[in-house]
């Protein structure tokens, strides 16, 4: 979700600073750079800037000489003086120009260089396709073509699924399990029961540990010592149990029986394999689906009509619309990066207005526009003063017109406002989370850095509701020994870069707020290096100080580097108890929850009793939304009435729902406090965040599987995307070597029986060449592909290293659903099979 950062009641702040756009806006901002940097940078541009003047009387001297006719060995000295410090000039803005371009050495324009091939070979392959392209398109937007849609549904399904063992279960000696079989779904109680067959000498007994890891539910022992019913929950498809050392000295495994004999599964394998356990079963998460259309109440209640902005300037003559910060933003940057001859303190004052930019308000926005002359890109005409806009598509509903409603920006109002029944559905208990998955829109002024920032994108999004008194986690310790890049809000402000810190250090130093941020943040990790996120160009950021919600505790963006920079990617916030509120304010429903106590328990409560009749002769038709207000006050404005009407027997009082301010006299209202007895504790839940944009996650994934390798003969680069097997669009290819009706026909069996195991793959029997068949499904980063040279055996080749072994047809899909559901790794099964070279594979 946006945060809503500056609600802080300052009348400086009134206006743009208002505004939600900032987590946005930040993401893209180039980000403070790190004081050494700058120290580096400003050092580099003083010794740049002497020695450009030395360089230039040096030329002088010379010049000076030759007009006195000095003598030829004076006026050569001079010159080789002049040519040594120009060679000097020459290094320091060699390394200026790589400080710029943030160390890397390779500068903005193999980034751009790299982004282009990486684009080029997307939309080749029909990744993605600028959306009504024969129209001209429309900037923004962007459709799924086939791989690309595969990729989405393969991400999305992980997402429900995410679950990672941490290192390996201890449940040793529990007996051996040789078998369990699928009962398929009991509807009662909404629970698979799987038949475990045990050849253990005493009941299998699963330790706790392992019945949370695997959504184990229950475990009824039918026949001790022999057969035992496991409860699992539904989703639960790919169980793999592994023992590690038993009773009887051998690694037994028991599996699904719809993959019996994986062969070579038993035995050898020393690690526990069971990755597929979902994401929202996990966490018991309650997934909803409500509609993109949001009335306008809905967005009024959480802020978004009044402050989902961004500030924009128009071209004053032909009336284009650009966004105010970015503008300020290039003028800055390409300040910096393509004009070595400011001075230091210049370049020192770019990079703070880059760091503050999220932060100035529309007047001081305006004001630098101004001060630095910028002006419209495209036409060089004078723009207008920065005012904000609304970036929510307004429409109606219904043909009336008379239902203001708009395309929502996010799905999290849809849980929010389906708090009081999730609630319910989940037992009246706490902690619970619910999540959506769907589309979001925003009518963003002028998109730019292509799939990274669209009118219309996917968002995935949690919302764990949590007891604002208890906000541990029963799975932190699950992920609190993680270790990875964070960027906490100290490091930031001091100019240092970020760091690799143990998860559980920061939360419990109070780096991270509490447990259950913390959890996400692991979790997050997690999901994202599983992905094929490269590890060391994720970090976490925590948001400073002005950049967060007030309302909010604490907020990390999981930021990705990508060619544009660091990209903020997921969101993940304690957004405190701000939304249920905000939709209890406006429907007048109390979206709660209550803890029961074992003992009633005396209080001292607050009692507001609004007199009616009173209220009722004052304000007639208007009386209830009155008594409404008065009884939705807090503690401390409730006290502060009481004391104004003390004091002056009357006050001013803001009635939201009637839209003005009421007279409230000391006789329509009794203020008190008074003790009582309390059977339960009635309270908003906070809720913490994470919300994940798919598709941006999905385009940094693209460049960081995107690699280019010589083909055989040297003469060209070929593309490849390393995607794991998770990610991949298609999993495995089936060529035949050549025209042949036999390999043909094994082709089609195997691809019958990928089908059967659910691989999604593609067979190909085209007489093209089969490196040429290779190099096609490299570039789409199929990871595996089968070829069939023979009627007996065929050869599995990896992608990336182009391994090959050869393994008998019959085994085919079944080596290759073991590799591509994660239960063996290509080194397992490259040390089982024999190895086949082949001269054709590189044509
Ligand atoms: P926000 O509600 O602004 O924090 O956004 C949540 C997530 O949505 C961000 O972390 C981004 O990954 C993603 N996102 C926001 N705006 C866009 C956009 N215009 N295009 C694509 N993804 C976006």
């Amino acid at each position: 979700m946006r945060i809503f950062s500056t609600f802080k009641i300052s009348s400086s702040l009134v206006g743009h600073n208002l505004f939600s756009r900032l987590s946005l806006r930040r993401s893209h901002a180039p980000f403070p750079k790190p004081l050494m940097a700058a120290t580096t940078e400003e050092s580099l541009r003083r010794d740049f800037a002497a020695k450009q003047s030395a360089v230039e009387a040096q030329g002088n001297a010379v010049r000076a000489l030759k007009a006195a006719r000095a003598t030829k060995p004076e006026i050569d000295a001079a010159i080789e003086a002049l040519n040594q410090l120009k060679i000097e000039k020459a290094a320091v803005e060699t390394e200026l120009l790589s400080v710029i371009s943030g160390g890397s050495g390779d500068g903005s324009v193999s980034r751009e260089a790299f982004r282009q091939a990486v684009l080029n070979t997307l939309e080749r392959r029909l990744f993605y396709i600028p959306s009504f392209k024969i129209y001209r398109g429309v900037a923004g937007l962007y459709d799924f073509g086939p791989p690309g849609c595969a990729v989405k549904s393969n991400v999305l399904a992980f997402w429900r699924q995410v679950r990672e063992f941490i290192g390996l279960p201890k449940f040793i000696n529990y007996g051996t399990v040789t078998r369990i079989q699928n009962f398929g779904i009991v509807t009662k109680g909404m629970q698979n029961i799987w038949q475990l067959y045990c050849n253990a000498e005493y009941p299998v007994v699963l330790p706790d540990e392992c019945k949370t890891s695997y959504n184990i539910v229950g475990l009824r022992i039918k026949h001790p010592g022999k057969t035992s019913t496991l409860l699992i929950s539904p989703q639960c498809k790919t169980l793999v149990i592994q023992y590690l050392g038993n009773v009887t000295g051998t690694s037994p495994v028991a599996y699904p029986d719809y993959m019996q004999d994986p062969g070579g599964i038993s035995g050898t394998q020393s690690k526990l394999k069971l990755r597929k356990c979902h994401f929202v079963l996990e966490e018991n998460m309650l997934e909803v689906d409500c509609p993109c259309v949001t009335p306008e109440v809905v967005l009024k209640a959480s802020g978004h009509v009044d402050k989902f902005t961004d500030l924009m300037v128009k071209d004053e003559k032909t009336g284009t619309c650009y966004r105010a910060d970015h503008l300020l933003k290039d003028f800055c940057n390409e300040k910096l990066q393509k004009d070595l001859t400011i001075s230091a303190e210049k370049a020192a004052e770019f990079r703070h207005v880059l760091a503050v930019l999220d932060d100035l308000s529309a007047e001081e926005l305006g004001a630098k526009i101004k001060e630095y002359g910028i002006t419209a890109p495209d036409t060089k005409n004078p723009l207008s003063d920065p005012y904000p806009f609304n970036l929510m598509f307004q429409t109606s509903i219904g043909p009336s017109g008379l239902l203001p409603g708009y395309m929502r920006p996010e799905t999290a109002q849809g849980i929010f406002v389906n708090f009081k029944d999730l609630y319910y559905y989940n037992g009246n208990k706490l902690p619970f989370a619910a999540a959506q998955i769907g589309q979001a829109f925003r009518n963003e002024i002028s998109p730019r850095q292509g799939l990274l920032r669209v009118r219309e994108f996917t968002l995935a999004e949690i919302e764990h509701f949590v007891d604002p008194e208890d906000k541990s986690h029963p799975k932190y310790s699950e992920v609190a020994n993680l270790e990875f890049l964070m960027f906490p809000r100290e490091e930031q402000m001091s100019g240092q870069s970020a760091k690799i810190i143990c998860l559980g250090e920061a939360v419990s130093k109070g780096i991270v707020n509490n447990e259950t941020l913390g959890y996400f943040i692991g979790r997050v990790y997690l999901f994202l290096t599983r992905l094929g996120i490269n590890r060391k160009r994720l970090r976490f950021r925590q948001h400073l100080a002005n950049e967060m919600a007030h309302y909010a505790a604490d907020c990390w963006d999981a930021e990705i580097e990508s060619s544009y920079g660091w990209i903020e990617c997921v969101g993940i916030a304690d957004r405190s108890a701000y939304d249920l509120r905000a939709h209890t304010d406006k429907s007048g429903v109390p979206l709660v929850a209550a803890e029961k106590f074992s003992e009633p328990r005396e209080v001292e409560k607050l009692v507001i009793a609004p007199v009616k009749k009173e209220l009722g002769l004052a304000f007639k038709g208007n009386q209830k939304n009155v008594v409404e207000a008065l009884e939705a006050m807090n503690e401390q404005e409730a006290l502060e009435m009481k004391a104004a009407l003390e004091s002056k027997g009357e006050v001013e009082f803001q009635v939201c729902t009637l839209g003005k301010n009421v007279c409230i006299k000391k006789n329509m209202v009794s203020i008190s406090k008074e003790k009582k007895k309390e059977h339960q504790r009635v309270f908003t839940p906070s809720v913490i965040e994470p919300s994940f944009g798919i598709g941006r996650i999905i385009y940094c994934l693209y460049e960081h599987s995107f690699y280019t390798r010589p083909s055989k003969a040297g003469d060209e680069q070929l593309n490849v995307f390393r995607f794991p097997p998770l990610v991949a669009p298609i999993k495995c290819t089936v060529f035949p070597l050549v025209q042949n009706q036999q390999y043909e026909e094994v082709a089609k069996e195997i691809s019958k029986s990928l089908t059967v195991a659910g691989i999604s793959h593609k067979i190909d029997i085209t007489g093209t060449s089969i490196g040429k068949r290779y190099a096609r499904t490299d570039e789409l980063g199929v990871p595996f592909a089968i070829t069939v040279d023979s009627t007996s055996s065929v050869t599995i080749r990896e992608r990336d290293s182009k391994d090959q072994i050869r393994v008998n047809v019959d085994e085919a899909a079944t080596v290759v659903k073991a590799v591509t559901d994660g239960l063996k790794s290509w080194e397992d099964i490259w040390t089982s099979y024999p190895h086949h070279s082949s001269e054709s594979a590189d044509d």
